[in-house]
């Protein structure tokens, strides 16, 4: 096969089989890869009503359809399974080096189903005449350790040459913001992945191998490579090679975009704010390009000195570590932010939904809600770096008042009292990712509806696709999106499942997508397919959704992030934001059933989905 390898190893971890299957390859054209083939085999072999930290969960980590091809931008893999922080699908997408080695050791997707009765990891590599072999290994040695700790050790165990995805002792722990570490700071991070692997015993996934990834027009490849660089050079590819996403940051403070105080003040809160991309540059020590990538958006940083020393180069900021853990807690101490992203690096914490959980916690002290005898003696006050790093280290460890803010927001509100809910700033138990829907309404859209809540990934009328042709409107307008939206976030989950990165297709348009499919597996793809492939994938996650009771009538979205009340002060004072209106139009224009969110039966059977609904 092309692009592709059609194998998928299916690993039982309770009696320690492995398998090598084929993938059949009406999938692939049904779903690419990724989370959207993701989809498709666990609404074939899960029960989406399966306890997510139970044996019956299936943990999946799947390879693009484009991953490693030599298309641009095309490293990415997805873990999947069931979110225990949602309680609904869950997938969770990450660049940097695995998922084309994934495809180098000769598989495509890898599902652990069942649970280890001791510590184990997976090492897979290939065998001879192209088999893959894969071996269950004891990691008692490795549990306790942490993310940097454990990629070392496999990798001096196992040679330089492999790839590491782990988790550290949040994902022992499972703890709700549990991400899957690689390159010791790439990760999948959000829907909470990294406590499935560790309700399942799995400390690491080891991939070894060379083989080379077949292509059926390398020729046609190394021309669309060459075609489209310039592209990647251009000024917003230029100032992200140079700054990366820190580049967002200081615009967005002062626009509206990035949330203040958990979400409930503006710039005119801290007038002084410092930090900016200029001054993490001034950390960097190199950049940092995930595999084949000609922008290179990453970078290590030290700080060499003073209370958050880190401990040699660590990976930088990104901005949603700084707005999370910088505005939205009123702290300015950029070196703190750095020690904090080391910290959710080395423990496997999502910073997301980490620095979610801090906010609440300072918001609810501050507050009178809750108090010393219940922080461990600590003072959570607004802007205390000292005081943030302790808490988020105690979130790492699951130490006292850290363990219960670990087991997500429910836990805490049942602990420190519903008097503490309206200061949780997440849908359907996921943070918010620091992008404000008061500042472009369409997000929340994004928020609300997409089948794993609270991702600023998963396409919208406010980051439209490079390429799309969308009619200019208004930040604050809420009426005429349904459309634009249904057709951003049908492609993003196309381009997610090809493995390629959104920032790369924020710069190179979308409807190249076809010319690099055809150069990778010899095919012809027409927009129209690959549109319907994203239909597709959009309601595929969401026949799992409501087959595990999340149906649209169960959700709600934070008052206050919808202008409940409205901001006082900054660009966005007084903004409301009109997400009823939304809904009932994107509803509507796609003939969706209102609870359920589904289309009708007849046109789930012409997505080949009707299949799946029982
Ligand atoms: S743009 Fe950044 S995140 Fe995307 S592939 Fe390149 S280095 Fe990775």
């Amino acid at each position: 096969m092309y692009a592709v390898t059609g194998k998928l190893l299916s690993v039982e971890l309770k009696s320690q089989s492995c398998k090598v299957e084929a993938v059949p390859a009406k999938l692939y054209r049904q779903y690419l890869g990724g989370y959207g083939l993701g989809a498709a085999l666990l609404l074939e072999r899960v029960n989406p009503a399966c306890d997510p930290l139970g044996p019956e969960n299936i943990l999946g980590f799947a390879a693009g359809y484009l991953t490693g091809t030599g298309a641009y931008i095309a490293s990415r893999f997805m873990a999947f399974g069931k979110s225990p922080s949602t309680g609904g699908w869950g997938d969770a997408n990450c660049g940097g080096h695995f998922g084309p080695k994934l495809k180098k050791a000769g598989l495509d997707v890898i599902l652990f189903s069942g649970q280890a009765a001791s510590p184990v990891y997976l090492l897979v590599k290939p065998g001879a005449a192209g088999a893959v072999v894969a071996e269950i290994l004891g990691a008692e040695d490795l549990w306790g350790g942490d993310c940097y700790v454990t990629e070392d050790l496999l990798k001096e165990r196992h040679g330089r040459d492999c790839e590491v995805a782990c988790i550290g002792p949040a994902g022992e722990n499972l703890a709700a913001v549990a991400g899957i570490s690689t390159d010791k700071g790439r990760f999948a991070a959000r829907s909470a992945l990294g406590a499935v692997m560790g309700s399942k015993k799995l400390k690491a996934v080891v991939v070894k191998g060379n083989i080379p990834i077949q292509i059926a027009d390398p020729e046609g490849m190394k021309a669309l490579r060459k075609q489209h660089l310039p592209t990647f050079k251009e000024e917003f590819g230029s100032d992200l090679s140079e700054f990366g996403t820190p580049m967002f940051y200081e615009e967005a403070l002062n626009s509206g975009d990035a949330p203040w105080k958990n979400w409930s003040s503006s710039v005119e809160e801290m007038k002084d704010f410092k930090t900016t991309a200029e001054k993490v540059k001034e950390y960097q020590l190199k950049r940092y390009a995930c595999s084949g990538c000609p922008v290179g958006c990453g970078g290590h940083v030290e700080v060499k000195q003073g209370p958050f020393k880190t401990d040699g180069p660590v990976h930088k900021v990104e901005y949603e570590t700084m707005s999370l853990f910088g505005s939205n807690l009123l702290n300015d101490n950029l070196e703190a932010m750095i020690r904090i992203n080391d910290l959710c690096n080395r423990y496997g914490m999502d910073t997301i939904g980490t620095g979610g959980l801090v906010a609440y916690a300072v918001e609810c002290y501050e507050r009178g809600l809750i108090g010393n005898d219940q922080t461990d003696g600590m003072e959570l006050r607004w802007g205390q770096a000292r005081t943030i790093v302790a808490l988020v280290e105690k979130i790492g460890k699951a130490e006292g008042v850290g363990a219960i803010l670990a087991k997500g927001f429910d836990e805490a509100v049942r602990v420190f009292g519903e008097a503490t809910a309206p200061y949780v700033m997440a849908v359907r138990g996921e943070a918010l990712p620091a992008h404000d829907p008061r500042w472009n309404v369409g997000l929340a859209l994004t928020y609300f509806f997409d089948p794993t809540p609270a991702r600023h990934t998963q396409g919208s009328t406010t980051f439209p696709l490079a390429g799309y042709d969308m009619p200019e409107i208004d930040a604050d307008e809420a009426t005429g999106r349904a459309e634009h939206h249904s057709a951003n976030a049908d492609w993003a989950h196309v381009l997610n499942s090809a493995g390629l990165c959104l920032f790369g297709y924020a710069i190179l348009s979308y409807k190249t997508l076809p010319d690099f499919l055809k150069a990778a597996d010899g095919t012809e793809w027409t927009l129209q397919e690959l549109a319907e492939v994203g239909r597709r994938l959009t309601l595929a996650r969401q026949v799992f959704n409501v087959r595990a009771g999340w149906t649209l009538d169960r959700y709600s979205f934070p008052d206050r992030v919808l202008g409940n009340p409205p901001l006082e002060s900054g660009e966005t004072k007084g903004m409301k934001v009109d997400l009823k209106t939304m809904v009932k139009e994107y509803l509507e224009f796609e003939g969706l059933d209102p609870k359920t969110g589904l289309p009708s039966r007849e046109v789930l059977e012409t997505l080949d989905l009707a299949r799946y609904l029982s």
